[in-house]
């Protein structure tokens, strides 16, 4: 089935996704992006090692800790890392002045869950790449997923 090709729909009265707030956001996702990378390459790179000493057998317990601690810490970031893209795209498409089910600043919900709420301009300040309102956010946190 070809995909529609709609007009952007602004639903928003306060209208502050100009293509200017936009383009800011874009450029700080893509700091972050960089960041995010830059930490799970670190992440990545002690696993190695701290794999590499467990062959030694030293500290058995503290080796295997440090590994769940490295794991948990490379997860945070590839998550982050996959939750940049998704919030790039949304933006590219709002640029391109198409719209998709999916739009930038309004929330995804929560497991299947529409919610559709739109996200005020300072949450999406303050964190750029979120795809979901506060409420939804803690419930996907409750949860156990991201
Ligand atoms: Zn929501």
């Amino acid at each position: 089935m070809p995909k529609k090709q709609k007009p952007v729909k602004r639903q928003r009265k306060d209208s502050f996704l100009t293509r200017n707030f936009l383009k800011r956001q874009l450029d700080i996702l893509e700091a972050e992006l960089e960041k995010n990378r830059i930490l799970a390459g670190a992440a990545r790179k002690s696993l190695t090692a701290e794999r590499e000493a467990t062959a030694d057998l030293l500290d058995l317990s503290a080796t295997v800790q440090l590994i769940e601690d490295n794991i948990s810490e490379l997860q945070r970031h590839m998550v982050r890392v996959i939750q940049i893209r998704k919030a790039q795209k949304l933006i590219w498409t709002l640029l391109e002045g198409q719209a998709d089910d999916e739009e930038y600043g309004k929330c995804i919900g929560f497991q299947g869950i529409e919610c559709g709420m739109l996200i005020p301009q300072r949450r999406l300040e303050a964190v750029p790449w979120t795809l979901r309102c506060i409420r939804c956010e803690e419930k996907a946190e409750a949860g156990g997923k991201t």
